[in-house]
């Protein structure tokens, strides 16, 4: 394919600068590519009385990716009929290369924008060719037939959404994905330069997802095509999109890049459920994982903890206790802090969790794997920014140190980045009378886990000639908190 970049898509032709479909010069190649720009001005519509968009005010220029995500009901389907001219907003407008949609005809407004709506029925005996070529309805006059140039129009866009083969298919009879391939052939048939679709991969199986999924990128990439995507599927929506705008109740609650936009605290406040967000190590994007023990999803945890919010306990939280690790016994209530990190603390975290004791671990970088179970488990952690080394942090661990019945320190190798908490841990013993943290591991398997050069080893040593314990394994430090708990209760039954 000889394509380059273009106006939109045109299909006819060499590809570059066929027919214009709008009122600008034609382009050529090494001319500046225009600035479409789709502007929704304060836009307010209403279904009879009932609002659902309300002051919507975006602006989308052209190559742009946006995806448009909110719960069920946010208003999104409205929100893209409204820029196609479908919808009249009661309040603002649309204006699309600066002219106001409402007031340009349908057929015009079809020559420059392209919709694809959710879930369109295709049950009619037409072949995937005949689809195709519905598109060519905005450049066609009344009642003719359509030209050569239609067909080939039609033809190349099948190509370039690789469903040339279905042609002569009968649209019904194809699968989920051929058939939105067919479709969105449809849509570039029009030779538009905005798509606007809605939801187009929702009921597809994987594959299919990410091969309409990759054909837009590619539209949007390649052909500089602009895209306005409702997606249900954040990653999915993280993944391809450049831009984000998150709808709540039908108003714009954030809108930006795909790491702006798709927070926690934004997923929280508007689909009303803990997610937790990472980020892809090497693509850097932002990816969400909903929190399967999610109960009530607004109800405060115990993670607060670390931030001065209220706690649960394990039972509140319906754990299954772990592997049956001493879940029979009685445990007291006390409070333990951890401090591991790359899945060292993962079994105790569990067993932690699972008897209902009151833990808390840090300092951990967000994403690290124990911060991840943590998490999970409801556990509040004092965290610090991905990939970052662990800075001021430590004083809030020195604070927590200071107030734990126990601290436990996982096998967990030491680099520069995660020193500052044994130096932590260091200084707290430093001001405390009674040694209150036990290690797990013995000092000769440290060497294979000191990146710096033996500092940690020797902070090491300082905590056991401190006086801090050796636990072989996790079980042996789990036996040894139990005992600080029961100790801790009979005192306290002994006031
Ligand atoms: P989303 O696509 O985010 O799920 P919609 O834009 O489809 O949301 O709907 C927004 C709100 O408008 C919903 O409460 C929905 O029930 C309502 N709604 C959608 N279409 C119509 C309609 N044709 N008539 C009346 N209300 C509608
Ligand atoms: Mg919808």
């Amino acid at each position: 394919m000889s394509l380059g970049p273009v106006h939109g898509i045109r299909i006819e032709g060499t590809g570059i600068g066929g027919t214009r479909v709008d009122s600008e010069s034609p382009g050529n190649p090494g001319d500046p590519i225009p600035m479409v720009k789709v502007r929704v001005h304060g836009v307010t519509f209403a279904y009879a009385s009932r609002k659902v968009l309300s002051g919507v005010d975006i602006e989308i220029q052209k190559g742009d990716f946006l995806a448009v995500v909110g719960p069920n009901g946010s208003g999104k389907s409205t929100l893209l009929k409204v820029i196609s001219g479908a919808l009249r907003p009661i309040a603002g407008s649309v204006l699309v290369n600066g002219k106001e949609v409402t007031r340009t005809s349908h057929k015009t407004r079809a020559q420059v924008m392209a919709f694809l709506g959710q879930m369109e029925h295709t049950d009619f005996p037409f072949t995937a060719l005949d689809v195709v070529l519905l598109g060519r309805y905005c450049h066609q006059k009344r009642f003719q037939k359509e030209t050569p140039r239609d067909l080939s129009a039609a033809r190349r866009a099948m190509e370039l959404t690789q469903s040339s083969h279905l042609a002569s298919r009968p649209i019904d009879s194809l699968s989920g994905g051929e058939r939105q391939r067919v479709l969105i052939a449809r849509a570039l048939a029009q030779e538009p330069e905005i798509l606007l679709l809605d939801e187009p991969t929702t009921f597809l199986d994987i594959s299919s997802q990410v091969g309409i999924l990759n054909l837009l990128k590619r539209l949007n990439e390649d052909y500089h095509m602009t895209i306005i995507a409702v997606f249900h599927d954040l990653n999915l929506a993280s993944g391809y999109a450049r831009k984000v705008l998150m709808l709540d109740a039908g108003r714009v609650y954030a809108f930006g890049s795909p790491a702006e936009v798709l927070t926690e605290r934004n997923i929280q406040n508007v689909y009303k459920t803990r997610a937790i967000v990472q980020y892809h190590p090497t693509l850097g994007l932002p990816y969400v994982v909903f929190d399967p023990t999610e109960e009530n999803p607004t109800a405060p945890t115990s993670h607060d903890k670390a931030t001065g919010g209220t706690t649960e306990t394990a039972e509140d939280l319906h754990i299954d206790p772990c592997g049956g690790i001493r879940s029979k016994q009685y445990w007291p209530q006390m409070r333990i802090h951890v401090v591991g990190g790359g899945g060292t603390a993962t079994e105790l975290l569990h067993a932690l969790a699972a008897h209902g004791i009151n833990t808390t671990i840090g300092v951990l970088n967000i994403g690290d794997s124990d911060w991840m179970t943590a998490r999970s488990l409801k556990i509040g952690v004092i965290e610090a920014p991905p990939f970052s080394p662990i800075g001021r942090e430590v004083e809030r661990l020195e604070e927590v140190v200071l107030e734990a019945d126990y601290t436990v320190v996982t096998e967990v190798p030491f680099g520069p980045g995660n020193l500052p908490n044994l130096l932590a841990l260091r200084s707290a013993l430093e001001r405390s009378a009674m040694p209150k943290v036990g290690l797990i591991g013995d000092e000769n398997t440290l060497s294979g886990r000191d990146w710096t050069e033996g500092l940690a080893t020797s902070v090491y040593r300082d905590l056991i000639t401190r006086g801090c314990r050796l636990f072989p394994d996790t079980n042996a430090a789990l036996d040894y908190i139990r005992t600080v708990g029961l100790r801790k209760a009979s005192r306290h039954c002994a006031i």
